[in-house]
């Protein structure tokens, strides 16, 4: 996880439909309050408006086509969720709990609690979890003020990941407890994910290798062994090596991906 830069730009869609719908939300809420809490009655959040294709690229756009949470460029085989941070239909204190209603309706089409994240970090293991330092200071409707919540869980855009959750090698740790949280909460040390991230650390780790190959400076004696060593003539051994350059050159920065696992191994690597 890396912060996310959002720009202040929010797509046309929210900035009117989605305006619209949260005001008529209010005045809903407002209405009859009980029976949102309850439960008795459900707003009906629009994915035809916060999950618009508009918002969606948008977003994809914003985050390198990565998830928000693991860092993964999964697009080639998955569409992506767009992500509430705060849960639009009802949250949970700890993930045992009941789910609490209404939930952040007022922030459903809000840019600023949007995210692009792959199914498996939102629908299989964050969903509705949403846990506060002080659960008392939570607002539970439009009327309370939202500044006054310390979520416990890294926020993508607002928090900086890497003071709560550090990486050894690709498996991610706690630097603090609101870093154990996310670890648990986004799913971020999942087996799967850790062999995928240990996959493309050791693809990584290869580059770095070719990277250093430097043709110009080495023994015709040494250039003919790491020729023959590699199956190759000096042509391709040269595009390799360019080719790897290129490829570290970027590897560390926030277009690509589990670039926070790559910080952590090559601190060196620009940013
Ligand atoms: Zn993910």
């Amino acid at each position: 996880m890396i912060r996310i830069e959002k720009s202040d730009n929010p797509p046309e869609k929210l900035v009117n439909k989605g305006a619209m719908e949260r005001d008529a939300n209010k005045a809903l809420y407002d209405a009859d309050p009980g029976a949102y809490k309850t439960g008795t009655k459900k707003f009906d959040i629009k994915s035809s408006i916060y999950g618009h294709k508009t918002v969606k690229s948008q977003l994809m756009d914003e985050q390198f086509e990565k998830c928000c949470f693991c860092e993964a460029d999964f697009t080639a085989n998955g569409y992506g969720d767009v992500e509430h941070f705060r849960p639009k239909k009802g949250y949970q204190q700890k993930k045992s709990d009941r789910l609490k209603r209404p939930g952040y309706y007022w922030k459903a089409y809000d840019w600023d609690n949007l995210f692009f994240s792959c199914q498996i970090c939102n629908g299989r293991h964050k969903k509705n979890y949403f846990p506060l330092i002080y659960n008392s200071k939570r607002a539970t409707c439009h009327h309370d003020d939202i500044q006054e919540e310390q979520p416990f869980i890294v926020h993508p855009s607002l928090d900086d990941p890497n003071q709560h959750i550090g990486f050894r090698e690709e498996v991610p740790y706690p630097k603090d407890e609101k870093g154990r949280k996310s670890i648990s909460a986004f799913g971020l040390g999942r087996e799967k994910l850790n062999d995928i991230r240990r996959e493309y650390l050791y693809h990584v780790k290869l580059n770095y290798i070719y990277a250093k190959l430097d043709f110009d400076a080495i023994s015709s004696g040494t250039k003919d062994e790491i020729l023959s060593m590699l199956e190759m003539n000096e042509h391709e051994a040269r595009i390799l090596a360019d080719k790897a350059r290129q490829f570290i050159a970027n590897a560390a920065k926030r277009t690509a991906p589990f670039a926070a696992a790559v910080r952590a191994k090559y601190p060196g690597l620009p940013k």
